[in-house]
Order: structure tokens, then sequence, then C-alpha cells
């Protein structure tokens, strides 16, 4: 389509939200906000971006940062595998570019939790290099307007979808043409009930002629989901709580919980109680079961979690019966530990 950038840019000028991470060419400030909105709404991820620029306004801040505080002040956001790799990547950067952001697409794509779309969008916004980006938004105005229905998830898809977006590109202003399309189809085209009577392309729009809107783009495949078990176990004694951090390869590296039996499916009480897992940590420690909460419903993208979490009295120290890699600490302190939102969730109700 002839003037496709023209038109998409003349609507980003009048329509554009006015965003923080916009008014900044620094690379480092661009990249903080791209991995904080992966998979995040701009609400939700705007106050993010502000704590992470006040607390690490440069990459040394964030490179020479504990993690446990990067991990703290994530906490609630969610995918925390982008936290870590933020912290990973500001590393390489202070060290291996001795501070300053790498200019080049190549060298942007090898930096660790950096895509195709992340890199193109760093590399056209900071260094207006025109690399398109391609991202859910981009994905559906173009299937919508030129009426793609090679789906998107497939390798096919992907390639058809990137080859046009490069196309596409206004390559004197290839920052502003990818904020553009990113916007449009966040505001105008959006995935639901888009307004198709004010947009200024519905007279070039394939999609909006032929009444297709609802059914574009297409997916191939749809994501499984696996159901998970948690019983927390919520040990006391004198003060103390137990808590674990997570390590192995596993959702929410790096941050705490509780000591855990986790159960393929739903077990009654009683069930729990007798389980082998059950006898196995609490062996012949003296206790009393307070309470057990209902369930809580925790969703992620492949995983649907069911918790509940038993608060246990102990008679003894916490240390003569957990292992080692449990952690004893003071219940007054446990808020200095980034723990995931569904624990949140639950000392908050405390
Ligand atoms: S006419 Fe409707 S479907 Fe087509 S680009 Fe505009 S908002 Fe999207």
């Amino acid at each position: 389509m002839k003037h496709f950038s023209t038109k998409i840019i003349t609507w980003y000028n009048q329509n554009k939200r006015d965003l923080p991470w916009r008014n900044t060419k620094d690379a480092y400030l661009i990249w903080l906000s791209e991995i904080i909105l992966q998979q995040t709404r701009v609400e939700q991820g705007m106050a993010y971006y502000l704590k992470f620029a006040e607390h690490f306004p440069t990459v040394k801040h964030l490179a020479q940062a504990d993690n446990d505080k990067v991990m703290k002040l994530w906490q609630g956001l969610g995918y925390y595998s982008r936290a870590r790799n933020l912290h990973t990547t500001a590393k390489t950067i202070y060290t291996i570019y001795k501070g300053k952001f790498p200019d080049s697409h190549e060298e942007i794509l090898t930096l660790k939790g950096v895509g195709d779309y992340t890199a193109a969008a760093i590399a056209s916004f900071a260094f207006n290099k025109p690399h398109a980006v391609v991202d859910g938004n981009v994905y559906r105005v173009l299937s919508r307007i030129f009426g793609i229905e090679t789906p998107i998830d497939s390798s096919v898809g992907k390639k058809e979808f990137y080859k046009l977006a490069n196309e596409l590109i206004d390559i004197k202003n290839p920052g502003l043409h990818n904020q553009a399309i990113m916007e449009f189809g966040s505001m105008q085209c959006k995935p639901v009930n888009p307004d198709c009577s004010v947009c200024p392309l519905n007279t070039n729009c394939y999609a909006f002629a032929k009444k297709v809107v609802a059914d574009l783009p297409i997916k191939e495949k749809k994501t499984k989901v696996r159901n998970r078990y948690f019983n927390y176990m919520v040990f006391r004694n004198k003060g103390t709580i137990a808590i674990h951090k997570r390590t192995a390869k596993d959702i929410w590296i790096n941050l705490h919980d509780f000591p855990l039996i986790e159960t393929t499916n739903e077990l009654s009480e009683e069930q729990l109680i007798k389980s082998p897992e059950w006898k196995k940590m609490l062996g012949k420690t003296k206790y009393s079961i307070k309470s057990i909460s209902t369930s809580y419903k925790h969703i992620l993208s492949h995983q649907k979690i069911f918790a509940r979490f038993i608060e246990i009295d102990c008679k003894e120290s916490l240390k003569t019966f957990l292992p080692n890699d449990i952690l004893i600490i003071k219940e007054s302190e446990i808020q200095k530990y980034a723990v995931p939102r569904l624990v949140e969730l639950y000392l908050e109700r405390l």
C-alpha cells in the first residue's frame, strides 16, 4: 500500500500517549522499558519503569546492584526470568562494552533476554536503524490491513510478517514508524471490537472491507496449560518462620516462598496429612495445624497453580527438622524478601 507509513505516523502524531521512555534516546532506558513491557500492560509497567529508572539511572547502577534488590523491585510484575536477564545483561554491558550500550542490531541481539523484537526496538528507537519491530500489535495490524491468513505463530508466518514489516518501514524515520505502528495496534486496531469507523486506514483495510476483523490474525496452536497443586507449609516457632529460596529450574527462580508439597491433583486435607511427603517433611516433630487456607488460583502462561497455605505452629525450633536449604527468619522481616505475587497476596491477608 502506498503511503502506509505516512498515514500511520500522522495518526501517531495526533493520538500517541505521552510515555516517559518515548522522551529519551538513551538506549539503556529504552531497553529497560522494553524488557518491563514484555507481557505487561503499559499502565502496570509504568510504575516499575519509573522505579527502576530512579533506583538504577544508568547501566552501571544496575550492573552493580545486589540481585536480591533487583528481584525485590521486580516483585509483582511476573515472568521473573526477565529480571534475571536484565541484571545479567547490565553486567555484560558494563564489563564487556565498558558501560556503553552496543549500537549495532547484531550486537544488541546477542544480549541475554533480547530477542528479535527488542533488538529492533532498541536499534530503531535509540539509534534510528531501519529494523522493523514485529510484536503482537504489528501482527494484528498487518494481518488485518493486508488480509494475511498465515498463522502468526508458524515459522512461515513469522517470516512473511517480518518481510512485509521491513518492506513497509520508513527508512528515514524507522524509530518513529515502529512506535507508530505499535501504538496504532494498541490504541486503534485493538484485539477486540476496534472502532473501524474512525480508522484512517479503513479504506485500505482488507479485514474491514471483507468483514473479517474479528477473525484476524490467525493462530495455529493453542497453548497447553498444566495444573499444579501447591501445598505451602507455613511453619512458625517463637516469632520465626521458614521460607525457601527457589533455585531449581522452574517458575520463580530466586524468589522466596514456603516449604512446599506439590501434588499433581488436588488432595483432601486428610490425604495430604497421610501422604509420605508430609510425613517426610515433619518427621517426629510436635506440631499443631493452626489453619488451612482456601485455594488461591494463580494463572501463568502455561500453568495454573492452585495453592493453599497450611499454617503450622511447631513446638520446637524449626532448624531441628527442616533441611538446610530452608531459611529460618524472623517473621517480622519477611517483607525484605522478594516473593511471587501469589505469596504476596497471602501475606497481605495476614
Ligand atoms: S479498519 Fe479496523 S481492522 Fe482495519 S486497520 Fe483500522 S481498526 Fe484495524
